[in-house]
């Protein structure tokens, strides 16, 4: 029997049965909190840490909605999910269609991503589509080829919202605003919103339920957090060393530049540790690869830019390690939030050097954290400490900022040209 958890929060016998068969007996809590809102039409904006389940919590009531709306011939797509990544488009895309196993009525989930050949997608869609996963610059490819049309769409997810919401994605997102009708549903999922974002979210939302669900357990956190003090030469060697002392089946590993996670691949695949790069200017074949080989555990580590940090699931992931430090404390959160996820227990290790000790300061102190500093034996941190710089945490969450892809560069100059960079929320919904 279905947990009556699930069945109180007013699914169907056919979803109840998909959340069954994908092995959920209880609803997390913000599934329990945004799947009857979802449900009853309203827009939400749900923010709730990593590894919580919103997937589901946007998807089961998507779907519900879905299989219950009178069919047209060809589809019409009803739901369209963002996605901030090709690889999390994917995901979901597969995560939904794992949902609907069971159902009497077929649903057509499409993933529509860039970096692959535009026509197979094109092709596949040639039947209609009831839900598309997609990275913005890809559906309005196909949209602008008349693959695809949006005029149809009920309901509007943006996953890792805070993100799609930020310069780099707000051309594009303006774009696709633009072509959506104005009456819809919009549900905006992720775990962090920062303030500024916050209120661009709210000029896209009608009267939304606003969900923050804390953390679980304070008590018990499911990720461990270490912070190692080592100079910036010996990380290499310490990182072997603790793959050497832990054992751990699978390491993510996070470097700054793209440079760095392929010299560190290489060092580790010498030294006989199954690892593979992942960094956006891999071809799009290399960077599937590299996951489904990392969650096949055919690959014991994965040394990625933060093109991984967000969203991406890996069962099992033990653990993640921050060679590079993160650039905002939000990006630190998404970043280890890969490990410990659904209830399982993970580890994070910072590598903290000395000329990083007032920037890690600034990540502990916005997330209340304060990890002891330790020193492996034969790793300690010889270099000096210095002098504290004075940062200025920006509103986004960014203490320095992330940092600009080629690819948001050149989305920022568009918009520039654009007459100025566009306002992402002015839609003409509600008029
Ligand atoms: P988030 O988007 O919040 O980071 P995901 O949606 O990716 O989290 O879910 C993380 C994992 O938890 C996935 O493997 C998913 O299948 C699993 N999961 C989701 N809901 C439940 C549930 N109610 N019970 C158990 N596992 C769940
Ligand atoms: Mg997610």
């Amino acid at each position: 029997m279905v947990d009556v958890g699930f069945e109180s929060l007013g699914l169907s016998r056919e979803l109840l049965s998909a959340v069954k068969a994908r092995g959920y007996t209880d609803p997390t809590p913000i599934q329990s909190a945004a799947v009857p809102a979802i449900l009853s039409g309203r827009d939400v904006l749900a923010c709730a840490q990593t590894g919580s389940g919103k997937t589901a919590a946007f998807g089961l009531p998507l779907l519900e909605r879905i299989r219950t709306t009178p069919r047209e011939r060809p589809r019409r797509l009803l739901a369209l999910v963002l996605v901030p990544t090709r690889e999390l488009a994917a995901q979901v895309a597969e995560e939904l269609r794992q949902l609907t196993q069971g159902f009497t009525r077929s649903i057509a989930i499409h993933a529509v991503f860039g970096g692959v050949s535009v026509n197979p997608q094109r092709m596949a869609m040639r039947g209609g589509a009831d839900v598309v996963v997609a990275t913005p610059g890809r559906l309005l490819d196909l949209v602008e080829r008349g693959a695809l049309r949006l005029q149809g769409v009920t309901t509007l997810v943006l996953d890792e919202a805070d993100r799609l919401l930020d310069l780099g994605f707000a051309e594009e997102l303006q774009r696709i605003l633009e072509r959506l009708p104005a009456r819809r549903q919009s549900l905006l999922f992720s775990a962090t919103f920062p303030p500024k974002v916050r209120s661009l979210a709210d000029r896209l939302l009608t009267s939304p339920l606003k969900l923050d669900v804390p953390r679980v357990d304070i008590e018990t956190p499911s990720i461990e957090q270490r912070a190692i003090a080592v100079d910036g030469h010996a990380r290499s060697d310490l990182l072997r060393h603790l793959l050497r002392a832990h054992a751990w089946p699978s390491v993510l590993v996070f470097v700054a530049t793209k440079r760095a996670t392929e010299h560190l691949a290489e060092q580790l695949c010498r030294a006989g540790i199954a690892t593979a790069p992942l960094h956006g200017e891999l071809s799009q074949t290399s960077r599937s690869e590299a996951l489904a080989r990392f969650k096949a555990s055919e690959i014991r580590v994965l040394v990625a830019t933060d093109l991984a940090a967000r969203g991406i699931h890996v069962e099992e992931l033990s653990a993640v390690v921050n060679y590079d430090l993160p650039r905002s404390a939000n990006d630190y959160l998404h970043r280890i939030g890969r490990t410990g996820r659904a209830g399982n227990v993970g580890s994070s290790v910072s590598f903290v050097r000395a000329e990083d000790e007032s920037h890690f300061g600034l990540i502990e102190k916005r997330h209340a954290l304060s990890l002891a500093r330790e020193q492996i034996q034969g790793f300690e941190r010889t270099e000096a400490e210095a002098p504290r710089a004075i940062h200025v945490g920006d509103s986004s969450g960014g203490i320095k900022g992330r940092r600009k892809s080629k690819k948001d560069k050149l989305r920022e100059a568009a918009a520039r040209a654009a007459n100025g960079p566009p306002d992402p929320t002015k839609t003409d919904r509600g008029t």
